[in-house]
C-alpha cells in the first residue's frame, strides 16, 4: 500500500498528464498513478544507484516498463523538454527541491503543473516559486507515522495572488494558514515552543550583534506563529 503522503500527492496531478517523479527511489508513486489510471506515462528519475535499482526492479515487477521510464540521472536533466506536463517531487528538503527546479529551469516550459512535498523548509519553496513565476493554487498538510508533511502545488500564474500577508505566507503557507488544520496548529505550537527554547539558550549566552539579530528573528517567527 502507497503511503497517505504519497497518494496525497498523486491527488493533485492532473488526470492524463503526462508526469515525471524526480527522486523516485522505489518508483512507488508513478507505478501507483500508472495502475490507478491517473497517468499514461510517466518518468521515474533517480540519482543514486541504489535508489536507481530498486526503481527499475519495482517497474519491472509490476510489468509497467512500457509506461514508466525508469532513468538515472540528477534532477530534471533526466526529462527532455516537453516530454511532461507535470512534475512531482516529493520526501526532500525544501532547498533540494528548489535546487533542482532552479538547475532544471529550461526543462519547465511545457510543465503545467508542480506538486512539491518538501519534508522540511518549505519556505524554500514558496520563495522560489514566487521569483519564476509560478502560482500556488493549492496546500495541503498532514500527518503519518508522527510526521508531519506539506504538499504545494502551482501552475504558471500570478504568484503573489495567494498571499494576504506575504511573510507569514512564506513561511506558514497562505492556503493552510486559511485551512487552520489541526495537523497546521500542532505544527506551529511545537514550532514555538522550539523557537522559545531557542530563544532561552540565546538569552543565557554572552551578548553579540550577531545573537541579537537571532534574537529578533526568533521573536518575529513566534510573534507569527501566535498570530495564527
Ligand atoms: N520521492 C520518494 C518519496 O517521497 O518517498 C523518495 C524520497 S527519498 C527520501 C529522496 C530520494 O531523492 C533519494 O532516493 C535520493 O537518491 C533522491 N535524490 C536526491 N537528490 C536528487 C537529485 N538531485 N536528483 C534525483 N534524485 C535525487
Amino acid at each position: 500500500k502507497l503511503s497517505n503522503r504519497l497518494e496525497a500527492v498523486t491527488n493533485y496531478i492532473p488526470p492524463g498528464s503526462r508526469v515525471a517523479d524526480i527522486g523516485s527511489d522505489h518508483a512507488y508513486l508513478p507505478c501507483y498513478a500508472v495502475k490507478k489510471g491517473i497517468v499514461p506515462f510517466a518518468v521515474a528519475g533517480e540519482v543514486v544507484e541504489g535508489p536507481f535499482q530498486s526503481a527499475k526492479k519495482q517497474v519491472k515487477m509490476e510489468g509497467l516498463e512500457k509506461q514508466i521510464s525508469v532513468r538515472k540521472g540528477s534532477g530534471l536533466e533526466v526529462i527532455e523538454p516537453g516530454e511532461v506536463d507535470c512534475i512531482t517531487i516529493a520526501g526532500m528538503g525544501g532547498a533540494l527541491i528548489a535546487s533542482i527546479l532552479e538547475d532544471g529551469k529550461r526543462k519547465l516550459a511545457s510543465v503545467q503543473r508542480l506538486i512539491l512535498q518538501p519534508n522540511l523548509s518549505a519556505i524554500s519553496i514558496r520563495t522560489w516559486l514566487i521569483a519564476n513565476g509560478w502560482e500556488l493554487i493549492a496546500e495541503e498538510i498532514l500527518e503519518e507515522d508522527g510526521k508531519i508533511y506539506e504538499i504545494l502545488a502551482a501552475e504558471k500564474g500570478e504568484p503573489l495572488k495567494p498571499y494576504k500577508n506575504k511573510e507569514q505566507g512564506l513561511l506558514m503557507g497562505p492556503f493552510l494558514m486559511e485551512q487552520k488544520s489541526e495537523v497546521f496548529r500542532n505544527k506551529w505550537i511545537g514550532e514555538r515552543e522550539n523557537w522559545e527554547r531557542i530563544l532561552l539558550q540565546l538569552g543565557k549566552a554572552a551578548y553579540s550583534s550577531e545573537t541579537e539579530k537571532r534574537k529578533q528573528e526568533l521573536k518575529e517567527k513566534i510573534k507569527m506563529a501566535e498570530e495564527v
